[in-house]
């Protein structure tokens, strides 16, 4: 339980990762879409707890998820991550 309080109080609770995303061909852009749940006022998930049944599409934090490239360069959890790829912005 230490473990997982110490992996969330990560989060900055910026909501850039809660924008819908694209993957093109492995490439993940970031759209100005932000997902139905995410709070624009707070930047905070509305339905935390259980978002991953509110939306079976959010992905969870696994290092599998993190090497998709699917949050911002400066995001705590990617910070150090040899080689990583962040989400660019969709031209529109
Ligand atoms: S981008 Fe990173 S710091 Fe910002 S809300 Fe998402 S997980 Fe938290």
């Amino acid at each position: 339980m230490k473990a997982t309080m110490e992996w969330e109080q990560k989060c900055r609770r910026c909501g850039r990762c809660c924008f819908e995303k694209l993957d093109l061909d492995g490439e993940i852009l970031y759209t100005d879409e932000p997902c139905e749940y995410l709070d624009p006022a707070t930047r905070l998930c509305s339905v935390y707890p259980q978002r991953h049944t509110a939306r079976p599409g959010c992905a969870p934090l696994t290092p599998e998820h993190l090497a998709m490239g699917i949050l911002p360069a400066d995001c705590p959890y990617v910070d150090g991550l040899p080689n990583y790829r962040a989400p660019r912005l969709r031209e529109t």
